[in-house]
């Protein structure tokens, strides 16, 4: 195989693995779908959808509300979720384990109930959990073969504030091995379906936490974003998703796949839920070095009802419209989705202003250059004789051979030669760390712009959903798709996913989500403003998938 170094321009040669065939770096084109998902031209589509209810509630506080009204006990509120999980789980696959204890927990919550006990804000809560976070009690296999069957000796520490705060793990959610991948069919045990319409991807790396939610298997997830992986499942799946500012939330616990990038994040269907769940993982933690000890604000509080909101509620928000996200080869179902976001806030009272990202482009052959060098490292550690799954052989070098051999996928071994390839002495200037310093370029643009608007708007991906297999071999198709996301992690930004629209395809039409860029550590401003767009957005995102009902 001839790589070629030289002769290429910046974008190239920091992305080797698009040198590696010659393809440009250009989006795809795609087929102009025919427009109906704008707020005018939404209600043809919508007559097909099935209104749910008047806007997204929190279904987290639903949960509370009932156990302090003595409305339904905890017991009975596991049993619906574990009914409708198992019910759904035929069609979505969003599960690699299901929690033998839940019922349990919840059986003793109640009996703290009727003590009349303090119980904690998050008491009885299902929140399912992507796999590659390690939980004591139940298996975690990260997706991978290699460690079919461990059972980690600790939580994470996000489960661990979870379990603090009195939320129940229901389960262990499918997800691309060791998150390399944007629609699950890299996990080694099987394929998520999108609830929206089962023959396409939920998105991923975290598709089964975002399809788990979206079919209402359980109240909340947490997933993790190196690149995308919360943002681009909560788009396909027409959830709500947060990727924190890096060091926000504490990585201990969580697989490693590229220790600069990797944040745990949280899914919900509604903002709120969003928040509760993040207010109670963020915050410093002594596990994690690069974990921040900045103060955690409390996120939740600052929501005013929408009864309450007065006409113009962001009057004093400017936000920036990322114009390259807004091209070619994006989808005109997502640009006029996101074009009708914009002015929706503008009607709110926020000034949108168009803004240019001349660098954008760059940053994803600098992020594939990079997830794969620290993935390369990071994946060094399944050997066969530490964690899981080990072949047997005479002679140690072979026994570490063939446990990665058999135990890890073809995705993770092509990242991995990437990785070790790009830090090999030779290469190591052309690649790395020429990878490196386009990150840099990209972080300073990111925070310049950041300076003159208080959030950035861009689509979240450059189609909806696509069909199961459509991108399965064609792994520099899959990675185009992670244009519009690996910049935000290459500059450690807190980012928000709210729905904004249905695109046509399927029989239901396909959500479309609006990512929302905050400043570092201002996820406060991207969850209030998050909350008053989706609670005032018009009815056609108000609703809930076909599986659902
Ligand atoms: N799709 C991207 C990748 O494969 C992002 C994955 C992620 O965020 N974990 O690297």
């Amino acid at each position: 195989m001839a790589f070629r170094t030289s002769a290429l321009a910046l974008p190239q040669q920091v992305g080797f693995a698009f040198c590696m065939t010659g393809q440009a770096l250009k989006l795809p084109r795609t087929k102009r779908l025919v427009v109906r998902n704008s707020m005018t031209s939404a209600t043809s589509l919508h007559d097909n959808l099935i209104v749910a209810q008047a806007r997204p509630a929190s279904v987290i506080r639903k949960i509370r509300e009932d156990l302090e009204n003595r409305e339904r006990s905890a017991v009975d509120i596991m049993e619906d979720y574990l009914t409708r999980l198992r019910d759904r789980e035929t069609h979505v696959q969003s599960f690699l384990h299901v929690s033998e204890t839940a019922m349990e927990e919840a059986k003793l919550l109640d009996d703290k109930l009727a003590q009349k006990a303090r119980i904690g804000p998050l008491a009885g809560v299902p929140i399912a959990v992507k796999d590659n976070l390690c939980t004591k009690d139940m298996p975690s296999t990260g997706g991978s073969k290699i460690l079919e069957g461990y059972r980690p000796p600790y939580d994470a520490t996000a489960v661990r504030k979870l379990r603090e705060t009195g939320a129940v793990i229901i389960g262990k959610t499918n997800m691309d091995e060791f998150g390399m991948g944007s629609t699950t069919e890299g996990s080694a045990y099987k394929v998520t379906a999108n609830p929206w319409d089962t023959t396409r991807v939920p998105g991923g790396s975290s598709g089964g936490s975002a399809a788990a939610v979206a079919a209402k298997q359980c109240a909340g997830a947490l997933g993790s974003d190196t690149g995308g992986s919360i943002r681009q499942p909560a788009s396909f799946c027409g959830v709500v998703g947060l990727k924190p500012t890096y060091g926000r939330v504490s990585r201990s616990g969580l697989m490693a796949y590229a220790s600069s990038l990797d944040v745990v994040g949280c899914f919900g269907s509604s903002v709120e839920d969003v928040a509760i769940l993040f207010q109670s993982v963020a915050g410093h933690d002594s596990a994690d070095s690069t974990s921040s000890s900045k103060d955690v604000p409390s996120f939740a509080e600052t929501f005013t009802p929408v009864d309450k909101l007065n006409s113009k509620p962001l009057v004093g928000v400017k936000f920036g419209l990322i114009k390259e996200t807004l091209g070619e080869g994006v989808d005109s179902s997502v640009v006029s989705a996101v074009q009708s976001a914009a002015k929706h806030l503008e009607n709110l009272g926020a000034e949108v202003i168009e803004v240019e990202l001349p660098k954008f482009s760059l940053g994803l052959p600098a992020y594939y250059v990079l997830a794969a060098s620290e993935a390369s490292s990071n994946l060094s550690r399944y050997d066969g004789a530490r964690y899981g799954r080990r072949e047997d052989a005479q002679e140690l070098v072979t026994m570490y051979g063939k446990s990665r051999d058999m135990g890890l996928g073809s995705e993770v071994k092509r990242r991995i030669l990437m990785g070790t390839y790009a830090l090999s002495a030779g290469y190591y200037d052309a690649y790395y760390k020429r990878a490196q310093q386009v990150r840099r370029l990209i972080q300073t643009d990111l925070e310049d712009v950041l300076q003159r608007v208080d959030i950035l708007l861009s689509p979240v991906a450059p189609t909806p959903a696509y069909k199961i297999g459509e991108k399965a071999d064609d792994p520099l198709a899959m990675y185009a798709g992670d244009l519009m996301t690996v910049n935000v992690n290459l500059a450690g930004l807190p980012a928000l996913v709210v729905p904004c629209g249905v695109a046509e395809g399927g029989q239901f039409g396909l959500p479309v989500g609006l990512q929302m860029v905050g400043k570092s550590f201002d996820e406060a401003t991207l969850l209030h403003s998050g909350h008053i767009f989706e609670q005032t957005a018009p009815s056609w995102h108000r609703t809930v998938p076909p599986l659902v009902q």
